[in-house]
């Protein structure tokens, strides 16, 4: 008995000497840009089984990295270089999609993953309809100055990015069918809508979430996340895709260069 519990305290002592995990102390730091109640329910999910999130953190991590990292934080905040422009960018013409211009491009590592999205809406008798998709830096330019000549600059920012602050210019991005929210009410966004996800998509500007990603609701607009990144959006940020990339982003900078 004395020898058990000597060597249970020996190992006790010898734990606490240990540096704390790395990933907790980034993870804590990243949390603190979550509203309280987001956080809470982060805290919920994780806490039970910590190692299962950074297993699928990891997972996520590597599928974007074999792709060239396609899950960057792209927001009103965060913008993307004048010059950056996918380097695998294919043309939709040369694939079997509803498209409602001839000019679509998307990044070639998405598309596996797309066309088995549309080949199961298909099935379903559905049809998923492309509308706009690659944006360059110097096409929001345009877009984004002939709206502020049209609303002044307060207005457009509500409906449209600033140059660099597109999504679009990422090539994952997709603008669907009618591109207005009553794509939300047709078959295909209602499938959309619940089974994006297992594709690894996702809903970038719910309903509801305005003030959270800080565009009006778009019902049309789904970016390429891959499916572990899916998984985790949902699993551990309720489904909110900016929380999910302004916590990793914190977490990659945080690994790469802890605050001391
Ligand atoms: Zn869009």
């Amino acid at each position: 008995m004395l020898c058990c519990s000597c060597t249970a305290s020996e190992e006790a002592l010898a734990r606490g000497t240990e540096p704390p995990d790395p990933r907790y102390r980034a993870l804590d730091y990243s949390l603190t840009l979550l509203p309280e109640d987001a956080r809470s329910a982060f805290l919920r999910a994780y806490e039970p089984d910590k190692e299962r999130f950074y297993a699928l953190l990891e997972e996520a991590e590597a599928e974007s990295r074999a792709a060239g990292d396609f899950l960057m934080l792209v927001d009103k905040n965060n913008a993307l270089a004048e010059n950056y422009e996918p380097a695998d960018l294919v043309s939709l013409n040369d694939y079997p999609l509803a498209r409602n211009r001839a000019d679509l491009r998307l990044r070639k590592a998405i598309m596996p993953a797309l066309l088995e999205m549309d080949a199961s809406a298909r099935s379903l008798g559905l049809r998923l309809v492309y509308s706009s998709t690659y944006r360059s830096y110097a096409y929001q330019r345009d877009v984004y100055d002939r709206w502020v000549r049209q609303l002044g600059q307060a207005e457009a920012d509500r409906v449209s990015a600033r140059p660099g602050h597109s999504q679009h210019q990422l090539g994952t991005a997709i603008d669907f069918g009618s591109i207005d929210n009553s794509f939300a009410d047709t078959a295909a966004g209602r499938w959309l809508y619940e089974n994006a996800w297992l594709y690894g998509f996702s809903l970038s500007y719910p309903r509801g979430y305005e003030a959270i990603s800080g565009y009006d609701w778009e019902s049309w607009h789904y970016r390429y996340i891959g499916r572990a990144g899916a998984l985790l959006e949902r699993e551990y940020f309720s489904g909110l895709q900016q929380h999910f990339l302004l916590v990793l982003d914190a977490y990659r900078r945080q690994m790469a260069a802890p605050t001391p």
